[in-house]
């Protein structure tokens, strides 16, 4: 996803929980298997598949995703998904000098 879905669904999460308070604490203390949440899954079911695909993103029956799950990636654009590889690994080794996790297998995995 572009960094701009991914802001929007942020976005999203930020308006529901100011609109409408209780409904999303409802949702966000209700467990789902696959989204983790059911405020995750309203919005990764619902406004991130419509703004990727308002964005060119995904086409025809294709989805962002069907979990929470995901890995950073820095990407040619704000408006892009293409991974700039290069960048993504420079990304990962910057993180890794912290004390935030191990990410051996992302540095493994942007390499070249
Ligand atoms: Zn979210």
């Amino acid at each position: 996803m572009s960094p701009a879905t991914v802001l929007d669904h942020e976005a999203d999460h930020a308006n529901h929980r100011a609109t409408k308070p209780e409904e999303h604490k409802a949702l966000k203390d209700t467990p789902d298997s696959n989204y983790g949440n059911k405020e995750e899954k309203r919005v990764i079911t619902g406004s991130e598949q419509k703004t990727a695909r308002a964005n060119g993103e995904i086409s025809g029956k294709q989805v962002t995703r069907r979990n929470h799950g995901g890995n950073h990636v820095v990407t040619k654009g704000t408006t892009s998904n293409k991974i700039d590889r290069k960048k993504t690994y420079q990304y990962y080794q910057r993180r890794n000098k912290t004390s935030h996790g191990d990410f051996s297998k992302q540095l493994k995995k942007y390499k070249n």
